[in-house]
């Protein structure tokens, strides 16, 4: 229950691996060069172009690591005489990336535009430290969904900030891509946006894939311009073909180019499941960080003891979860953090959640102090539940 298979496309059998098992055939396994010097396959154009159509963008770059393709490209885009605008909880891989870049790191606090509006405003007044000449480049930094949390960035109103104050924009969508959307196609098409208001559009294809590796999309200015500045490009060997392979069928499927409806049914049924997952934890009465429509389902363990103490007594009962302390989370907000799949069928989740369940009564884990009372002539939403004080 812990692992990032949002649409159940990491598996051993199926269409996804037996397309990658032929090309490990065709091409072999490794590339044995970088994409500058003779590692320059077919694949990878293939695929980089797919990425490009799947985002709405007009080109995208991939690399054989989602951590390096933030930490190896942050610097190639932004430097000294630059500010960083980046939210408190952003991934190490972001904060990396930050640091190496040589510009000014400014964190506002998680998704809060008000934090971000201050800083910006605040960015434009002010200028550099002592000379006040105007910043080179404002980046904003954020994710899509912060694996953490759970929460789902303020996309909407971050894009009208970085408008307003004519900042960048970069956007890591590790954990939304494929999981989020009608589409599949992350944070943007959640919120009906358009992907051309996000400058710098990053992911990976580690999760909702089942492959490995990242990609940058954007302009195609931006995009020339990493292939010949990113580290990743220079001196990192391109991404294995059958993995490309894996990414390539997978998001075929997500986009129904392979003819089937199984992708869009996968998106669906992943969305299903999670408010499903996430309706019952909080009836339970647990406490459940978070977007109800994200897959990423946090639930409150608060003390450290209690962290170990979890995760082995799922363990026990062969459920595996991740269970989160410090310094991943403040002290007294230890967690577990579990990630619903498409893959799940709803058996499997009630068995979890009977397990899970009987772990909280254990461990006494059901903190809420409400209980909720399900309003049956509406759908499913937020404002479903009435509250009652116990
Ligand atoms: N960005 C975010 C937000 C992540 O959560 C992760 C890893 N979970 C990465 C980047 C790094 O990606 P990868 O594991 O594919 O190297």
């Amino acid at each position: 229950m812990g692992s990032y298979n949002y649409l159940g496309f990491a598996r051993n059998s199926g269409v996804c691996a037996e397309a990658a098992a032929g090309i490990l055939q065709r091409y072999g396994g490794g590339v044995c060069s970088t994409r500058q010097e003779m590692g320059n396959l077919d694949k990878h154009e293939e695929l980089e172009c797919l990425v490009a159509r799947f985002l709405g963008v007009e080109a995208a770059m991939t690399y054989g690591m989602g951590f390096a393709t933030n930490s190896m490209n942050i610097p190639a885009l932004v430097g000294k005489g630059c500010l960083i605008l980046s939210d408190e909880l952003n991934h190490a891989s972001l904060v990396l990336g930050a640091r190496l870049s040589g510009a000014t790191i400014r964190i506002f606090k998680h998704n809060n535009m008000q934090s971000l509006e201050k800083l910006l405003r605040d960015a434009i007044v002010q200028g550099q430290p002592r000379t006040h000449r105007p910043w080179r480049k404002i980046l904003i930094v954020v994710e899509g969904i912060y694996s953490m949390e759970g929460s789902i960035v303020r996309l909407p109103e971050v894009i009208a900030l970085k408008k307003k104050y004519k900042a960048y924009l970069f956007l890591d969508e590790a954990h939304s891509i494929g999981a989020l959307g009608p589409h599949g196609r992350g944070v943007v098409d959640y919120f009906g946006l358009d992907p051309r208001d996000v400058d710098i559009m990053m992911g990976t294809f580690t999760k909702s894939f089942g492959g490995a590796g990242g990609y940058i999309g954007g302009t195609k200015v931006l995009i020339d311009y990493l292939r010949r500045h990113s580290h990743s490009t220079a001196y990192a060997t391109s991404m294995s073909p059958p993995v490309a392979e894996q990414i390539l069928t997978s998001m075929k499927c997500i986009m129904g180019e392979d003819g089937s409806g199984l992708g869009r049914e996968r998106v669906e049924q992943l969305a299903d499941n999670t408010r499903y997952f996430r309706r019952r934890l909080t009836e339970m009465g647990f406490i459940i960080y978070g977007n109800s429509d994200s897959p990423v389902v946090p639930l409150m363990l608060y003390m450290p003891a209690k962290i170990g103490a979890f995760g082995r007594e799922m363990l026990k009962r062969n459920i595996g979860v991740v269970v989160v302390g410090f310094p991943a989370t403040p002290i007294i907000e230890s967690r577990a953090r579990f990630c619903v799949s498409a893959a799940h069928t709803k058996e499997m989740l009630d068995e979890a959640l009977n397990k899970i369940s009987e772990v909280g009564d254990l461990l006494q884990l059901k903190y809420s102090r409400h209980h909720f009372v399900p309003l049956l002539d509406r759908p499913f939403d937020e404002t479903t539940y009435e509250e009652t004080e116990d």
